[in-house]
């Protein structure tokens, strides 16, 4: 049996070879091919049972062994495996396109849902079909001849002028490269900052050191370069990238052909046209119909709204800034290339503390056990060690159970290694359906990238790291939690972009809970808790320059969200000007005018962030508010009792629903009341 295809069971990874892709992946395709082509076969009765269910058996199966060798490939990376992903990825992309855009399969949803038995389908099979109809008109499907050709060859462009930008931001990063001779101009640099400019120019073949533009490079030049001219160089070259501005490459004609204005201008022009192809008034609204937010103006007024309240604190922010810095470091005049270089000084005398020292309190086993501990109490479900097959003999695998019931599981692979991609992610191995009467429960997969344990001694995490733990885990609960049996709405499939951080911004409150870090921190070598005295610092040093940067978030998502809603692309007003607006308006500190930001803000001309750089500050909304509701439950008198009520309440309302119906509903269900800012503004000092 090809261990790719033991569904509903999970993958056996222990028998799993990268020979078994393409069999596999070959059969599941033509399977899937087979089922759609029943689907759209006027021959089969216009009922949910003949049509969406044998057709979604057939996309769950191809998904999940794709999914399983995607999963491979990011943690058991090996040239084999590679290769096998690489030779299946174009069939597989190609067969989810064809599905997305089969006018057939368009017309027999559509009706579906305008047949009798419509109204007799569940809520969440109605949800079903209306997304996918949406999605269907998204991608053009409704559009006759010629709009149909014009929205395809749209399409086309846009995504290589997406792919164009990326790579002259990344050409034009590495075009330049600053020779320094004399160390002494290096001062305050950090050593692996200086080595890794030594090595460079050892690589390159030059005598000295080399300083890029590699983000890593420019933050520690910024952050702590003691010569403000060497400062000021790396921030103009390093502001300027990939527009006509720059500092590199040598010629203007080799500048000219990185650079990204006019592959902005053809970017915007078409992604306003494919708005009116489809029927709407600009593009932003086109990127919020699958969104929890309404509309351009409510997204617009949120920032503005959230722009005004941080303004006071950003400016009390950069006035203790410019005196620290006028006191302290002798710079009268702060330029733009001196804020990360005295903010850094500034940091360091207020708030300094040894990360290093943090991270001996944070033992790995008991870090999970605090987090295991919460998740039991807040929801009422116990975790328990679980068998399964394994890529790695670092992973582990869990069970989540409630009333002795299994609820959900879940692999952890939090050590980094060669073969494994970096960061950390949580990806669904299997989602909760019900197919016939048979229940098939959710699992998930929680990748992190902490250094392994040495010495017999268990790994040791960073707070940031905790956090990221929990995150994830969060991300995890949604997925796991779920109580929906439709397949395309449980977990977090279905669930609004902007609202899916949710869940894990909601979790990583919890590591902010001295009660909670005090249970789960342990010295190494003491086995004390985290001292309350550090724990204080740590939490000042968090909302250190809050507002400043909740503005600069404000400043590019504001920009992002103009710029798709109230911007004519080829009329009067540049993108420049209306950076230059948005700045005037916003910003506590005007770059200066040389900068050129938009030529790679890679979000949203590159990446898929395009009228959804809000999303980042809107789902803290959500999640600061979500959490304040745990904070109020706490200080009642019965706290631990009001607490594991808004818990139950959270898991009915928002965990369990997943994107079986809007998430402002879910969310309206749990608060009682629409989102509130305040909770954000207190959790980050700003009030
Ligand atoms: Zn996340």
């Amino acid at each position: 049996m090809n261990p790719l295809l033991v569904f509903p069971d999970l993958p056996r990874f222990d028998a799993f070879s990268p020979d078994h892709v393409a069999p596999a992946l070959e059969e599941l395709i033509e399977r899937a091919r087979a089922a759609l082509a029943k689907a759209t076969d006027p021959a089969t009765p216009l009922e949910w049972q003949s049509l969406v269910t044998p057709l979604e058996d057939a996309t769950e199966q191809l998904g999940r062994a794709w999914g399983t060798v995607s999963h491979l490939n990011a943690v058991a990376d090996s040239p084999e495996l590679r290769a096998a992903y690489n030779a299946e990825l174009p069939r597989v992309v190609q067969f989810w396109t064809e599905l997305g855009q089969d006018q057939n399969l368009f017309a027999r949803y559509q009706a579906l849902h305008d047949s009798a038995g419509f109204a007799a389908l569940s809520p969440e099979r109605q949800r079903v079909v209306t997304h996918a109809l949406r999605d269907f008109r998204l991608g053009g499907a409704e559009l006759v001849s010629p709009a149909r050709e014009r929205f395809a060859a749209i399409q086309e462009r846009a995504a290589e002028l997406s792919q164009r930008f990326s790579e002259n931001v990344l050409d034009a990063t590495n075009a330049f490269a600053l020779p320094i001779d004399d160390e002494k101009e290096l001062a305050g640099i950090p050593d692996d900052a200086r080595e890794s400019a030594r090595a460079e120019a050892q690589r390159r073949g030059v005598p000295g050191y080399l300083l890029t533009l590699q983000q890593p490079a420019v933050l520690a030049v910024l952050q702590y370069a003691e010569q403000r001219s060497l400062r000021a160089s790396i921030y103009r070259a390093n502001a300027t990238r990939a527009s006509s501005a720059a500092q590199a490459p040598a010629t203007e004609a080799e500048r000219g052909a990185l650079d990204n204005a006019p592959v902005m201008d053809e970017i915007l022009a078409l992604r306003a046209e494919e708005a009116g192809l489809l029927g709407y008034p600009n593009f932003a609204e086109v990127s919020l119909v699958p969104k929890m937010a309404g509309s351009a103006g409510e997204v617009v007024s949120f920032l503005r709204d959230l722009g005004q309240r941080a303004r006071p604190f950003a400016e009390r922010d950069y006035a203790e800034l410019k005196a620290f810095a006028a006191g302290e470091l002798a710079i009268d005049e702060l330029c733009a290339w001196d804020i990360p270089f005295a903010s850094e000084k500034l940091r360091e005398s207020r708030y300094a503390y040894s990360g290093q020292e943090v991270r001996r309190y944070f033992q790995l086993p008991r870090v999970l056990g605090g987090l295991f501990a919460l998740v039991e109490r807040l929801f009422g479900v116990s975790v328990k060690p679980d068998q399964a097959s394994v890529w790695h003999d670092d992973v582990s695998f869990y069970r989540i159970e409630r009333d002795g019931a299994l609820v959900g599981q879940f692999y952890l692979d939090l050590y980094s290694r060669g073969d494994k991609r970096p960061g950390a992610w949580m990806d669904d191995a299997r989602s909760r359906r019900r197919i016939g009467g048979e229940l098939q429960t959710p699992a998930a997969y929680l990748i992190c990238n902490f250094q392994a344990p040495s010495q017999g001694r268990p790994a040791l995490l960073t707070h940031d790291e905790v956090t990221t733990l929990f995150h994830e885990f969060g991300h995890g609960l949604h997925h796991m939690l779920t109580r929906v049996d439709e397949l395309a709405v449980s977990g977090i499939s279905g669930v609004e972009w902007d609202a899916v951080e949710l869940p894990s911004q909601f979790l990583e409150n919890f590591c902010w809970e001295w009660q909670i870090v005090r249970e789960m921190s342990a010295h190494i070598d003491t086995g004390e808790p985290l001292p309350r005295a550090l724990f204080d610092r740590m939490l000042a040093a968090k909302n250190f320059q809050s507002g400043l940067q909740t503005l600069r978030q404000v400043e590019f998502a504001l920009f992002d969200m103009l710029l798709h809603s109230q911007f004519t692309p080829g009329a009067a007003k540049s993108v420049q000007q209306l950076l230059d607006e948005v700045r005037s308006e916003v910003a506590v500190v005007i770059p200066p005018a040389f900068n050129r930001f938009q030529n790679s803000f890679a979000h949203i001309f590159g990446g898929g962030y395009a009228a959804g750089y809000y999303s980042y500050k809107w789902a803290e909304v959500l999640s600061a508010d979500a959490y304040a509701s745990f904070e109020e439950a706490a200080e009642q008198a019965d706290g631990d009792r009001m607490v594991a009520e808004t818990g139950q309440i959270f898991l009915r309302e928002i965990l369990s629903v997943g994107g079986s119906r809007p998430a402002i509903d879910s969310f309206r269900a749990f608060r009682g009341r629409d989102p509130e800012i305040a909770a954000l503004l207190r959790h980050n000092g700003m009030v």
